[in-house]
């Protein structure tokens, strides 16, 4: 697959989709109508921004209705467009169908360099935006469910479901109109680093498939393994933080300003708050090497780089000279469809994007459910657990003399917060999605890549949706 000349991201995620959709058996009409952007709605609004006016293009597309809400997250930067928000739309798609979470994919965008604008004028931006989307009916518990992307995060998501709230009073399960909100605002724990936690467990379940290691050169186990992340936002930032829990160390980081290296790791903590405390990550005392154009970080010595900041960023102007034997996709699109065949045919192992990053609208379905139950998880059951755990563990040392000491008994009674119900939710979902893409790919030696594989396993899912609905035969 070549290189995109035009540059279009929705069309690099169609050429992979038509690759992968060769290795199924749905009739052509049927897979048209997978890979097309259901509704693509544009629109533009005024705020007010100093003496003056100012015009902001936004975007929310809805790419598959196969099942309902969409959801999908709603991107701010100054470099968003139609084409990148529809192919954003599909990922998300894909997404849903591989890690079973019952949503079409959707996306939003809004066209402003965030660092522009004071948080007044991002709440009005958000408020208004919002505004639109109700008007067309684009937004809804049961319709259309936005999140984070990049530039976004609780902040903004508050925003939205007030303005929603406001909107649409009496409506019993308005909450579930958008999610990644803070807690107080009925979010649900774990939201937040869910993206990056997922990055890092989808990252240790390949790495620890021995026979998958072998051809790499790679021992199994994520213990030692060198690792380079670009983008220190949500993602990057969680994604390097729970490598480091898992054992891996990082070292090398990308930021816009800059890259930062040191074989030996880099102290994740610290180095955040150099930057929060001089705005660079350049300059930091534990770095060896540094380089002021972030794109050359990418391509130093390591086992696993996980790009965790925007599309486009290995293309074929840079994958010779990829070091890293795997590359994790946190980001969305971060490989353009030549570099992936040009590292996949000399050995290299890509971990793709709409399994990679799964981990925030897994936990988001959490959260929507959680909002449409009006109950938080762990409410109704912790306590009932702790007490029939108390009453077994008192009958089992009745009845053997032995005693278990205070840390052991509260190990064994302890029931379950919604904390650790959600990380184990998402956890089972991440391991379960990686074996389930590996069955796929190893059972047909035409396939040789993972993505090709997640792509397979989606394509068929959706089929499956629509052939139910009885649209197709
Ligand atoms: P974010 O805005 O929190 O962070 C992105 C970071 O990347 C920023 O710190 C930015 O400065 C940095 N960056 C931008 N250009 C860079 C460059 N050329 N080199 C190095 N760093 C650069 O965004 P995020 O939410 O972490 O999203 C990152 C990626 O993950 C996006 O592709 C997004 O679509 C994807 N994603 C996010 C979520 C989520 O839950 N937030 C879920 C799934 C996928």
């Amino acid at each position: 697959m070549a290189d995109n000349a035009n540059q279009s991201f929705f069309n690099d995620v169609c050429s992979f989709f038509d690759h992968a959709a060769q290795y199924t058996q749905h009739p052509s009409g049927l897979l048209d109508q997978i890979k097309a952007c259901n509704s693509v709605y544009r629109f533009r609004f005024p705020i007010r921004k100093g003496d003056g006016f100012e015009v902001i293009d936004a975007w929310r597309v809805e790419h598959s209705h196969h099942m309902s809400p969409t959801k999908g997250g709603i991107r701010y930067s100054e470099m968003v467009n139609e084409d990148e928000v529809m192919a954003l739309a599909a990922l998300m798609t894909y997404k849903c169908a591989i890690v079973n979470v019952p949503f079409g994919g959707a996306k939003g965008g809004i066209k402003i360099n965030t660092k522009n604008y004071t948080i007044a004028e991002l709440e009005t931006i958000t408020r208004r935006y919002t505004v639109e989307l109700v008007k067309k009916n684009f937004i809804g518990p049961a319709i259309d469910v936005p999140a984070p992307d990049y530039g976004s995060g609780e902040r903004e998501m508050s925003w939205i479901a007030d303005t929603y709230n406001t909107m649409n009073p009496g409506q019993l399960d308005s909450l579930g109109c958008v999610t990644g909100k803070p807690i107080s605002l009925h979010g649900i724990m774990g939201r937040k680093e869910a993206t990056g936690r997922g990055v890092a467990i989808s990252i240790r379940e390949c790495v620890d498939v021995a026979e998958d290691m072998k051809p790499l050169g790679l021992t199994p186990g994520l213990d030692g393994k060198r690792v380079i992340v670009q983008g220190l936002g949500n993602v990057g930032s969680n994604a390097a933080k729970f490598l480091i829990e898992f054992g891996a160390t990082v070292v090398g980081l990308c930021e816009y300003e800059g890259a930062i290296y040191n074989e030996d790791g880099l102290d994740l903590k610290e180095v955040m708050e150099h930057r929060k405390e001089t705005g660079s990550i350049l300059g930091f005392g534990g770095a060896r090497l540094q380089f002021a154009n972030p794109a050359e970080g990418l391509e130093q010595d390591c086992d696993i780089l996980v790009p965790a900041a925007l599309e486009n960023q290995i293309t074929s102007a840079n994958i010779d000279r990829i070091q890293a034997k795997i590359i994790a996709e946190a980001a969305n699109g971060p490989t353009s469809p030549e570099a992936a065949d040009r590292f996949i045919a000399k050995g290299g192992l890509i971990i793709p994007d709409m399994y990679c990053n799964a981990g925030g609208v897994t936990v988001s379905y959490f959260e929507w459910l959680k909002n449409l139950s009006h109950v938080s998880f762990g409410r109704m059951d912790k306590r009932y657990d702790e007490t029939a755990n108390k009453n077994l563990v008192n009958l089992v040392e009745k009845l053997t003399g032995v005693s278990l000491s205070t840390e052991q008994r509260s190990l064994v009674i302890r029931g379950a917060s919604e904390l650790e119900l959600v990380n184990s939710g998402l956890e089972e979902t991440m391991i379960h999605s990686y074996h389930d893409i590996r069955h796929v790919k190893n059972n047909d030696n035409r396939i040789n890549d993972l993505r090709t594989a997640a792509f397979v396993m989606a394509i068929n899912k959706i089929a499956v949706s629509y052939m139910n609905m009885g649209i197709w035969p």
